[in-house]
């Protein structure tokens, strides 16, 4: 089983089409799910991919424009139907939530249900750590306020090789302290060194979730080099002269992102409507960085460990 997995519920634009929705997507990660941004329409998507509203209990929002959020009320008025109590917490800006708060006091007064807001600011910051999970923002270059999310795994314990705790006849009271790191100390006071007893945890992975933007050239080292990078390829590069003043980027600057933080796959998306053919966004991308993964609704991409 996957731990650690992206689903894409919409990778539109801000104009309607009726071949793409507004932006959202899923992290599902050992079971805990994660959202970023919830454009319009994002709970039926949700349900489409038969995910699960009570694993739901972050929502991230990149910035303050219609299409990255008016899905919100909507989600946050079914999760309050529900009727089961609980709790989310929203990630957004100090404005976001004085917005959201007046829709929510109207729309969803009276539930059991508690909505909670975490204030971010748009700089270098971790705004959230669970027990497996860091996730931190980098500030982008767009029109209003806006903040991209990397998800980081922490380091996982060291794994137990049970043909030689066996054979040094180690204590099972003792394998907590050799996925920590620990020697162990036989009675005879010999010590066995714990690279012999264990092997290496396993690589943590990362995602980073960058929309929307500008081309930003220093963006690729604050990112760093994660294993999945989705980041806007709202253009191509026949309309570069439109990207930079809209705050967007082509899916040509969007692979010099990919290649210059180490990225190991780049996935598109946030395609202007204006564009009949989603494979050019591959196409451009793939002249630059070669592992293009063409971005669409409904697709489930498992983020692996690599070789
Ligand atoms: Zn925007």
């Amino acid at each position: 089983m996957d731990n650690f997995t992206l689903h894409t519920l919409g990778c539109g634009s801000a104009r309607p089409s009726l071949k793409h929705q507004p932006s959202s997507t899923v992290i599902d990660h050992r079971g805990n799910l994660f959202m970023v941004d919830c454009g319009e329409g994002a709970q039926l998507a949700f349900m489409r991919q038969r995910l699960s509203f009570s694993r739901l209990q972050h929502i991230f929002l990149t910035h303050l424009h219609g299409d990255h959020v008016f899905g919100l009320p909507g989600l946050i008025g079914t999760l309050a139907l529900n009727g089961t109590g609980g709790h989310i917490t929203i990630h957004t800006f100090e404005e976001g939530k004085e917005q959201l708060c007046s829709i929510f006091n109207y729309f969803c007064r009276d539930t059991p249900f508690d909505i909670r807001f975490n204030i971010i600011k748009p700089e270098e910051d971790v705004i959230l750590e669970t027990k497996s999970l860091t996730v931190r923002t980098v500030p982008l270059n767009h029109r209003v306020t806006t903040v991209g999310y990397i998800f980081e795994e922490k380091p996982g314990e060291r794994h137990i090789k049970p043909e030689m705790t066996r054979f040094h006849e180690v204590p099972i009271s003792m394998m907590k302290h050799l996925k920590n790191g620990e020697d162990y100390v036989k009675p005879d006071g010999t010590v066995i060194p714990n690279k012999i007893l264990t092997s290496p945890p396993s690589p943590a992975l990362s995602y980073a979730h960058i929309s929307d933007t500008a081309y930003m050239k220093n963006l690729a080292e604050k990112i760093g080099p994660v294993d999945l990078l989705f980041h806007e390829t709202t253009y191509l590069e026949e309309h570069k002269a439109m990207a930079a003043p809209r705050g967007h980027s082509t899916a040509k600057q969007a692979a010099l992102v990919a290649r210059d933080s180490g990225a190991k796959i780049l996935l598109t998306g946030h395609y202007s409507s204006r564009y009949k053919d989603d494979t050019q966004f591959k196409r451009e991308a793939e002249e630059i960085f070669p592992n293009v993964l063409l971005n669409n609704e409904g697709l489930v991409t498992h983020i692996k460990r690599s070789k």
